[in-house]
């Protein structure tokens, strides 16, 4: 037996065979005739790719939603960079070689730069290169794809997987997917989780060719994938999967059932999320609401500044989706670990101290508009509310608020239709925004306990450094007395209280977080169930 241990992106167990997928041919080299000739061979590949991109695209969105699917959109628009088709042009003109082989070495020179790049959704980016690389050659008569998938339930295995190749492989009989590389953020994570599939990312090196075929099973909750396991390792597999079905069928009997705790008092319990795809996810699994959109989701998935008819036409399809129930739309939390790549950073000492949340929207108010402008015209079409991250005084509020007035007057003189009033709150997740709780409270309708970022700042512990964690305070006393000190603000001035950090889903503080009153718990969609067993034994 070989155990590899990698990250996974969904908890879950899945068994069957290795398939290995994605092997490729040498790419020969020719000279030609006729340069011109061979140059319009790819004008006319990129076309017939583009026409492909986008039957793949309008596919997609039907089966894994508009947010994913995008994806495939933006491939069609690097089809048309100037900078990989000159290199293309220069490579058949200057060397006479066949198209094939300049679109192979073009894709990959563009693919490594970009894999060198330090931002990690640049880095990303290079699958799509090599996405669009491996179609235009499937055009033009080179290697195949891939190869077709043997019988049988299968988990695929592949150095990476592009993105098409998600999306074209899964289901059917591929029950899971493991990979060499690949990455946590990368849409086929997203992918995979979206379509409930165990998948492991990084496995490394010990993944390779010779294990295609054998028998293997993914570890959805440790990461880890056992290949050839031992009769011991699959006896211990089959239970935890009966396990993990067994828990999932008893939570379903919590579906319909009110959020209440045993003296009758009823919470509100939301989901956490940031794609569509979550936003179903919430609907199956019972959501009250949407307690926190992580709109900076969208942004981050973006290879251009997202404009406000994209983000108007996804918060409306949210809203509608959610009908009359809560739907609250954080503005953007750009900066620290999270970065787009269409905007200019300036390098930052402590980037956890440094531009982001609002600060990063003050600074550029015309971005914060934008979305501002989308959010109060999806205003109309359900129960929207507005969130601010990173706040740390009213002053900054009553700004951003300033903002605020500004989109709507703009839209009123545009004649736009739009929302004239919806509730906005804050995210207390500074040690700030809770001291100063009784004076935000006046000003904003809600509050909404980040407890991600409120520990990583009361506790000086920079929440991406695992190393941390053993000075973690347990019991977080500090964050719990900051948490109780909002929740009495809140209350004081009449106004709702919830948390939508990691710590809402822990079953460990329900009970604290109930006896200071707050008012509702917003968790990860796949939490909603047992959360709302725990709240009812509460
Ligand atoms: C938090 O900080 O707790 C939070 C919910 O926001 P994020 O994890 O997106 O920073
Ligand atoms: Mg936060």
């Amino acid at each position: 037996m070989i155990t590899l241990q990698g990250k996974s992106v969904y908890r879950d167990i899945c068994a069957g065979r290795l398939a290995f997928y994605g092997g490729r041919r040498e790419i020969p080299r020719r000279m030609v005739e006729d340069p011109e000739e061979e140059f319009r061979r790819y004008e006319k590949a990129v076309r017939e790719a583009k026409v492909q991109l986008a039957l793949l695209y309008e596919e997609s969105v039907k089966t894994v939603g508009e947010a994913n699917a995008a994806v495939f959109q933006a491939q069609g628009l690097l089809l048309e960079d100037e900078e990989y088709r000159e290199s293309v042009r220069r490579m058949i003109a200057g060397q006479r070689v066949n198209v094939e082989y300049a679109v192979h070495v073009t894709g990959e020179n563009i693919a490594r730069m970009l894999q060198s790049v330090e931002d990690a959704y640049i880095r990303e980016r290079a699958g799509d290169i090599r996405d669009i690389t491996a179609r235009l050659l499937e055009i033009l008569g080179g290697p195949e794809r891939g190869r077709e998938l043997p019988e049988g339930p299968l988990i695929l295995m592949a150095e990476d997987l592009l993105p098409s190749q998600a999306a074209r492989l899964a289901g059917g009989n591929v029950l899971g997917i493991a990979l060499r590389r690949g990455s946590t953020h990368s849409h086929v994570a997203i992918l995979a989780r979206s379509m409930g599939m165990p998948a492991l990312m990084k496995l490394g090196e010990g993944l390779g060719g010779e294990h295609d075929g054998k028998w293997a099973v993914i570890d959805g909750y440790s990461g880890v994938l056992y290949i050839e396991p031992d009769p011991r390792t699959l006896e211990a597999m089959e239970e935890k999967k009966r396990e993990s079905d067994r828990r999932k069928v008893q939570l379903r009997e919590m579906k319909g059932k009110e959020t209440v705790t045993r003296d009758g008092k009823s919470i509100r319990l939301y989901a956490n999320v940031g794609t569509m795809e979550d936003v179903e996810a919430a609907c199956a699994n019972d959501a009250g609401g949407i307690g926190l959109l992580r709109s900076e989701v969208m942004y981050l998935g973006s290879r251009a500044r997202p404009d406000e008819e994209t983000q108007f036409r996804f918060y409306r399809q949210v809203l509608e989706r959610m009908g009359d129930r809560d739907v609250i739309i954080r503005t953007f939390d750009i900066g620290a670990d999270k970065k787009v790549p269409w905007l200019r950073q300036e390098p930052e000492e402590n980037p956890a101290l440094g531009l982001r949340g609002v600060r990063l929207g003050l600074e550029h108010p015309e971005l914060l508009k934008t979305q501002l402008r989308a959010l109060y015209r999806a205003g109309t079409c359900g129960k929207l509310r507005i969130l601010y991250p990173m706040v740390t005084s009213a002053e900054e509020l009553r700004r951003l608020r300033r903002i605020e007035e500004q989109a709507k007057e703009e839209l009123r003189r545009e004649g736009i239709a739009h929302a004239e009033k919806v509730p906005v709150g804050i995210m207390v997740e500074t040690p700030a925004a809770a001291v100063l709780g009784d004076m935000l409270a006046k000003e904003a309708d809600f509050f909404s306990v980040g407890t991600n970022d409120l520990t990583q700042y009361t506790l000086a512990l920079d929440r991406q450094n695992e190393k941390l964690e053993c000075f973690d305070d347990p019991a977080r006393q500090a964050v719990l007395r900051l948490i109780g000190m909002a929740a009495e603000s809140a209350h004081r001035a009449g106004i709702r209280i919830g948390i939508c950090g990691e710590m809402a889903a822990d079953p460990a503080f329900t009970e604290t977080f109930l006896r200071m009153g707050i008012d509702e718990l917003s968790v990860s969609p796949g939490m909603i169930l047992e959360l709302r067993r725990k709240i009812r034994e509460s």
